[in-house]
């Protein structure tokens, strides 16, 4: 009789971290914050670093001067006080050869993380002071139970963090490659794999992870940095043989009714950039083709009103407008300004969410249903079988990025070939957006409104809580009103990140107590978070203490501090599109990051700390973090060089364009039997992908 077995099911690329031996449920959840969730995405999480252990340096040998590698033992440590106030963390590292005392001036918190026999790998400069020392500008610990790193290893350094060390995710890795890469399959043309001088997947991935010199790992990193290389060129490509395409539209007429209204009723003059974008829009919507338009404006540029001129546009020649937006919260801040800046012209904007009554709801459809000139400002539920427009011609799309490919192809077919315009505030640089959007024509307000001061930024330590919330009740004495930010709703077993709701009743009793402090988040029902924005709006809240539901659209000139607890768990452009939440009146306002961060957090919060240029933000975010992540979903997301670097890696770069060429000019909807496996790939993983290479 077979013998019945309980099997589990088999290891794919696909099971779920947590799954893995060695993982579970509490280090899954810190994987995801490295954007790890399966097998196969661990596979991927490559190295940032290699420490070749062979350029080692016998620590008597060292003199100041000198720019050194060492490893060493810790023997003592401590923390002293200088005398500016500064606290310094300071070891003393030990090996065969003789003792250097190491220093890290305001890092006293490493005295948690680095303990008395543990032994660290660190690199910097060698200076005097009382003899030799080594001011650290990188390091690795190693831990107590390490001992032989030594002897011409290379030591891949893994990005980490708070609760995974790199040493966690180097054993998982090592213990899981044997049966995680069988399962890799190639699947590039040989022929393309071999003209570009890359290995195959299986062995780039072994080599990343496992090599026996630095060069290996590069021969393996160049595989990777090629694949996403290419995927962009590929898209870039095929996004510009698009826009080739004709597109039929309607040519509407430039009336000059409703807009030139608008413009004489504005509480404000446009700026140049608005004034640009307005003329490009009008240009697209007047001719006989559709116009599929991004743009895209730092946080604050303006892009509402721009909208609300294509809106006009559309209006004075008898036609319907769709506007819609990720959130309620913002739909509803929407037709508040519409309605203001829509008044003077006799219009009023008509809501349509998920959560209206019904009497409500069917006052909006009949609206649609109506041929009438209408602006439908909403959410997705504009997308639903239920909203049906009888004459729509135009749409735009806010916040474009956070709606599925589909959700807007949905919003474009309630119409007949109705004007497209997406805006998006996350500002990617120009080259990278004509990369990405050659299929669309771009428009970017690159200009803010004046009268705007700087924001002043500053990461504090936790230590400064106190004074940074009696900061926050001083600014709000003198007439102002605060954002205090947290990263989750609630608080969990699993992890000990403050959340909103707790610290909400912490704050309101205690540090904050007096104040009129409120509680923002979006687990909240639609009416309640209108409820508390109103009020946030009239000024009858202080303080909000909030999640990111706050991150998009909403516009509270007299809120002057924007404070952020663990700011670790934000990403760069998020944190300035929070930012951008305050700074919109004519005070002085305040971006306080709040929290005992790792060194290697602290330098990449270091570019939002010192700029406020979010092209530059966005820059950095990608290199850190991919386009994906900057985009908010990975899996959604666009290839983005996680590895690779268009300027450094200008010959594969190069490679990479040359095989694009080839394969698309052969097969330009990538159907060809040898092609499935890339387009499945690439459209799988991507958004962007998606949308370019969609069947039918
Ligand atoms: P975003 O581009 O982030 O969507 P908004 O459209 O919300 O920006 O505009 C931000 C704020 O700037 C709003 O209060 C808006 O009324 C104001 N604003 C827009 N254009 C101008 C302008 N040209 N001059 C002065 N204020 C402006
Ligand atoms: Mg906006």
């Amino acid at each position: 009789m077979a013998r019945l077995e309980s099997r589990r099911p088999a290891l794919t690329l696909d099971t779920e971290v947590t799954y893995l031996k060695g993982v579970g449920p509490v280090r899954a959840q810190h994987f995801a914050r490295l954007g790890i969730r399966t097998a196969g995405d661990l596979l991927r999480h490559v190295p940032h670093r290699y420490e070749d252990a062979s350029t080692v340096q016998p620590i008597r040998s060292l003199s100041p001067g000198m720019e050194a590698t060492v490893l060493g033992r810790v023997i003592s440590k401590g923390i002293l006080p200088t005398r500016k106030g500064l606290r310094v963390f300071s070891a003393v590292l030990k090996d065969d050869t003789g003792m250097i005392e190491a220093s890290w001036p305001g890092q006293a918190y490493l005295d948690r993380t680095i303990q008395k026999g543990d032994l660290l790998l660190a690199a910097g400069p060698v200076r005097f002071f009382h003899g030799r020392q080594l001011v650290p500008r990188e390091f690795v610990n190693l831990g107590a139970d390490d001992t032989g790193t030594a002897g011409g290893r290379v030591l891949a350094v893994y990005p980490a963090t708070e609760g995974l060390s790199f040493k966690v995710i180097r054993g998982l890795v090592e213990q899981h490659l044997p049966v995680l890469l069988p399962l890799v399959h190639e699947y590039l043309p040989p022929a393309v794999l071999a003209e570009a001088g890359v290995p195959p997947l299986p062995e780039a991935l072994r080599l990343v992870h496992r090599p026996s010199s630095v060069a290996e790992a590069m021969t393996g990193r160049s595989r990777l940095a090629f694949e996403e290389l290419l995927f962009v060129q590929i898209l870039h490509r095929r996004a510009k043989a698009l826009a080739r395409e004709p597109r039929e539209g309607r040519a509407f007429e430039n009336r000059r009714d409703l807009t030139a209204k608008l413009k004489a009723s504005l509480p404000f003059e446009l700026t140049g950039a608005q004034a640009r974008a307005v003329r490009e829009i009008v240009a697209d919507m007047t001719s006989p083709h559709r116009m599929h338009r991004l743009l895209q404006g730092d946080v604050g540029s303006g892009k509402t009103v721009v909208g609300l001129f294509a809106a006009m546009l559309a209006m004075e020649n008898g036609w319907q407008v769709a506007f819609m937006a990720p959130t309620e919260l913002l739909a509803e801040q929407h037709v508040r300004t519409a309605t203001r800046l829509l008044a003077p012209l006799g219009l009023a904007p008509v809501l349509l969410t998920g959560s209206l009554g019904a009497r409500v709801r069917r006052e909006a459809e009949a609206v649609m249903a109506d041929p009438a000139p209408a602006l439908v400002i909403g959410t997705h539920a504009l997308v639903s079988d239920r909203a049906r427009f009888a004459k729509l011609g135009l749409v735009i799309v806010d916040e474009q990025h956070r709606f599925g490919v589909e959700q807007r192809a949905a919003l474009g077919g309630k119409g007949d070939r109705p004007d497209v315009l997406l805006m998006s505030a996350t500002p990617i640089p120009r080259s990278l957006a004509l990369t990405l959007y050659g299929d669309l024509d771009l428009s970017v307000l690159d200009e803010r409104p004046p009268g705007r001061q700087p924001i002043t930024t500053a990461l504090r330590a936790g230590t400064a809580r106190g004074r940074v919330l009696d900061f926050v009740r001083r600014q709000v004495e003198a007439g102002r009103q605060a954002y205090v930010v947290y990263p989750v709703i609630a608080e969990s077993e699993k992890t000990d990140l403050k959340a909103a709701t707790t610290m909400y009743e912490q704050l309101a009793a205690g540090e904050l107590a007096g104040l009129r402090v409120a509680l923002l988040h979006g687990r909240l029902k639609g009416d309640e978070k209108d409820d508390i924005m109103r009020r946030f709006l009239a000024g009858t809240v202080d303080v909000l203490v909030a999640t990111t539901v706050i991150e998009v659209g909403i516009d509270v000139p007299n809120a002057t501090v924007m404070v952020i607890e663990h700011p670790e768990r934000f990403g760069l452009s998020q944190l300035h599109q929070l930012r951008g939440r305050v700074g919109r009146g004519a005070e002085q306002s305040y971006c306080i990051l709040l929290g005992d961060v790792s060194p290697e957090t602290a330098e990449r919060l270091r570019v939002f700390v010192e700029s406020e240029d979010g092209f530059e933000i966005a820059r950095a975010d990608l290199a850190q973090r991919g386009m994906g992540d900057l985009f908010g979903d990975r899996q959604s997301g666009m290839p983005g060089f996680r590895i690779a670097d268009p300027l450094r890696d200008e010959a594969l770069n190069a490679a990479a364009g040359i095989a694009a060429d080839r394969i698309l000019a052969a097969d330009p909807a990538l159907e060809r039997k040898e092609h499935l496996a890339l387009r499945r790939t690439l459209t799988t993983q991507f958004q962007r992908g998606l949308e370019l290479f969609r069947v039918g």
